[in-house]
């Protein structure tokens, strides 16, 4: 059995949601049993706890991404407070994805820091993990991520430096793995420490480049995992599978 604890299924901008039962059918019979819908801001999350909650392959996130957030601080308070109601849904099983984005021109440093400290207080309140979604900024998170004490979580789509993978492990930290994996040039963590996602509809994994992203390819991944790492399949899916079972409780 495998899990994809990180795709944006629920996400009718990519999505042909009167098709979502094509889309499991698929998963399922990849041998993926269960999926993670991930939300990158309040109304979208909300869309992820509705999913979750018509599908019982799928649990939710409640996230907000750096780069979705415009530094409205009101607004993100009345978002956050009407959330309240929606985060004592009992499919909810992380915050994310959150984190910090440095990678394209036009971020704004307060805003993604402001906005990774509210959500991060909603972590550590209720004590759930987190999905990261980190990227050019682990110099600046770090710091942030101390002042806070959250239930193990996972970076996703780590494709950072060996040095940061190095402080990561160090951290507790268990890493997401997709389809950059199987084309990309990047450091790849230990096996015990990984989670399997696909970050559907984006990068999907080989042989399906340039086509769109679906749970099902989670078994390409761990196709990918087996070969790089040389264990047998089975193996490769019961790690995986047991690592995201254990942080999120599913
Ligand atoms: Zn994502």
């Amino acid at each position: 059995m495998l899990i994809d604890s990180h795709c944006h299924l629920h996400d009718k901008q990519f999505f042909d949601l009167s098709k979502t039962d094509e889309v499991l059918a698929h998963m399922r019979e990849n041998g993926v049993d269960k999926c993670i819908v991930i939300g990158t801001d309040p109304l979208d999350s909300e869309a992820a706890c509705d999913f979750a909650n018509h599908h019982a392959e799928a649990w939710w996130t409640f996230g907000y991404h750096p780069n979705d957030y415009d530094g409205d601080k009101a607004k993100l308070a009345a978002d956050l407070e009407r959330a309240k109601k929606v985060l004592d849904d009992k499919r909810l099983v992380a915050i994310g994805e959150i984190g910090l984005d440095y990678h394209f021109d036009g971020y704004n440093k307060d805003f993604q820091r402001h906005l990774l400290e509210n959500m991060l207080q909603i972590a550590q309140d209720r004590q759930l993990p987190v999905s990261f979604h980190i990227r050019d900024a682990f110099e600046d998170f770090w710091p942030i991520y101390h002042n806070f004490h959250i239930p193990t979580s996972v970076l996703h789509s780590f494709s950072d430096s060996k040095k940061n993978m190095k402080q990561g492990l160090e951290e507790g930290f268990y890493f997401g793995v997709n389809g950059l994996a199987t084309f990309a040039d990047i450091a790849h963590p230990p096996l015990e420490r990984i989670v399997f996602e696909t970050d559907a509809p984006f990068l999907t994994p080989k042989p399906f480049r340039g086509i769109m992203n679906k749970p099902g390819y989670i078994r390409n991944i761990a196709e990918w995992a087996a070969d790089y790492y040389q264990q047998n399949f089975e193996v490769v899916a019961k790690i995986t599978t047991e690592n995201a079972e254990k942080i999120f409780k599913i």
